[in-house]
């Protein structure tokens, strides 16, 4: 485990009908952030998120065209191949408070999104191919 202090903390609301996961890493890109962790409350038109088949060490992914609550999204920034990279888990309800989620993935249309991402200032911590997973880990 590495030890942190905590940077810049960026409070803000993501656009409408953009995509989730490239908004909150085209924030992180443009404020320089390399290490970090963030939250998103809001809601969206339309979600995409993976479940990843560790015998088959592959993502599936799923999509749901309809209108959903983010009920927490939480993650982390951390860099892969010299780039930040934003790893996000989500979890969605719908109007019955029904729950689904995973492993947010680009295709997730922001309605309304509003972020807390923490820069945390330290040792850089890089992803790279981690053989028994098949994922690229710390
Ligand atoms: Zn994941």
């Amino acid at each position: 485990m590495n030890t942190y202090l905590t940077g810049r903390i960026l409070l803000g609301r993501l656009p409408k009908g953009g995509d989730l996961l490239k908004e909150i890493t085209r924030v992180v890109t443009e404020n320089g952030i390399e290490t970090g962790t963030l939250m998103v409350i809001g809601a969206v038109s339309r979600a995409r998120f993976g479940f990843y088949d560790q015998e088959g060490r592959e993502y599936h992914f799923k999509e749901v065209d309809r209108h959903l609550e983010i009920v927490s999204c939480s993650g982390n920034i951390s860099l892969l191949d010299n780039q930040p990279m934003v790893h996000a888990h989500i979890v969605l309800a719908d109007e019955d408070g029904n729950t689904v989620g995973g492993h947010l993935a680009e295709g997730t249309v922001i309605f309304a999104g509003e972020a807390y991402i923490r820069e945390l200032k330290g040792e850089k911590l890089v992803r790279s191919y981690d053989k028994p997973t098949g994922l690229s880990l710390w």
